[in-house]
């Protein structure tokens, strides 16, 4: 059984796909090709915002949006403890300080009292400036939109909502990637819209940034490619990643999405009661890049799953307080709840093509182990 049933969707999109790489080798526009501004379009008018600025991957957009917002030395940014190690690496990256927040137990996602209380932390002491926070939409749920940027935007902090698990999401009517003053996805494979190699998008509404950021991924560019106004990056998203990504696109919204929520809903409905499982508040919608339940016996879980063939992931397995890249960072509030839930968390094979049957194999198979 495949964890994420990649090869799957290829034979369902095969015909598209294979189309439309092809139009890309035979026109050899391989870099900036039409398709790239094509895509940003779709993606905007999807999302509902006015620029979708394309690039290499989701670290690079996260990178990027702190070049755009001059995060530098002595600045503090506030990243959940629980998240893909990007959150935190692009913000020591430009020098400046992450600073870890907990999360909500139920949720996976970054606690708003534990917000405020590592931003008066901050403030207290007296050493780093009030910059930005990054809320993670982690596992496909989006962030409380409503909560965290009423704290920042209370501090004067920017936000830049970390949407790479997150793209296709919905928050009070709103779609994810347009949570936050700016936005940023990923199109790695796994993700909720995966290229087929590395792939990234950044959302803003604001055009100075969109220009800025049309620069910095070539090179600084100012008018044209070979005359450069400041230092920028090499950060494309390729044109077979564009058109790839365009077919796979469509898919997402005719019925990937809608098909990803079932298979969710059929594992809830089975797991409820017995296990801890994933909850979607009112109002939220997921687009369930994981399903994680929450157990005390994962590590004998997951290899009874194994001796049947049946794959799990753990994400996370260390806070990123922990991670050696950020010794010697401080820790300014209490992160029990993400020491926990990287003790406790089992994702469960989870894609828009998995059958009921399967889903009922494998929910049958937990209830034997479920303590
Ligand atoms: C995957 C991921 C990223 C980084 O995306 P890449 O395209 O792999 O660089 C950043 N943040 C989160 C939360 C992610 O899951």
């Amino acid at each position: 059984m495949e964890f994420r049933d990649l090869k799957k969707q290829y034979q369902v999109l095969k015909k598209d796909i294979d189309f439309a790489v092809e139009r890309v080798m035979s026109d050899c526009n391989f870099i900036s090709g039409s398709q790239v501004q094509e895509l940003e379009k779709e993606l905007a008018e999807y999302v509902g915002v006015k620029h979708c600025i394309s690039c290499a991957n989701g670290t690079d957009a996260l990178q990027m949006m702190m070049m755009a917002w001059g995060v530098t030395e002595g600045d503090a940014v506030f990243v959940p403890d629980f998240t893909f190690f990007s959150t935190g690496e692009v913000v020591a990256f430009e020098g400046a300080t992450p600073v870890f927040v907990d999360v909500c137990r139920d949720t996976f996602n970054m606690d708003p009292k534990s917000l405020e209380a590592a931003i008066l932390a901050v403030e207290k002491e007296g050493q780093l400036k009030l910059k930005a926070v990054i809320p993670v939409d982690l596992f496909g749920l989006p962030y409380d939109a409503d909560e965290i940027n009423a704290i920042a935007h209370k501090h004067g902090l920017l936000v830049l909502e970390d949407g790479a698990q997150g793209f296709g999401g919905v928050y009070k009517g709103r779609r994810a990637c347009t949570l936050g003053d700016a936005a940023t996805t990923s199109f790695f494979p796994a993700k909720p819209l995966g290229c087929y190699g590395d792939g990234g998008a950044i959302f803003t509404n604001d055009d100075e940034t969109a220009a800025y950021l049309k620069s910095i991924r070539v090179h600084g560019k100012g008018t044209m490619k070979y005359d450069n106004i400041r230092l920028g990056m090499n950060s494309r998203l390729d044109t077979i990643q564009a058109a790839i990504l365009q077919v796979k696109f469509k898919a997402f919204k005719e019925y990937e999405l809608d098909d990803v929520n079932k298979v969710a809903s059929w594992y809830s409905e089975k797991l409820a009661g017995t296990f801890e499982i994933p909850v979607v508040p009112e109002g939220f919608v997921s687009s369930w890049a994981q399903y994680t339940i929450k157990v005390s016996n994962r590590d004998e879980l997951q290899a009874s799953l194994k001796a049947k063939g049946i794959p799990s992931m753990v994400y996370y397995p260390k806070p990123m307080h922990k991670q050696l890249a950020f010794s010697g960072i401080k820790q300014y509030v209490d992160l029990s709840a993400t020491e926990e839930l990287c003790q406790t968390v089992l994702s469960l094979p989870m894609d828009p093509y998995k059958s009921n049957d399967i889903i009922n194999l494998i929910t049958s198979l937990l209830q034997v182990y479920a303590k």
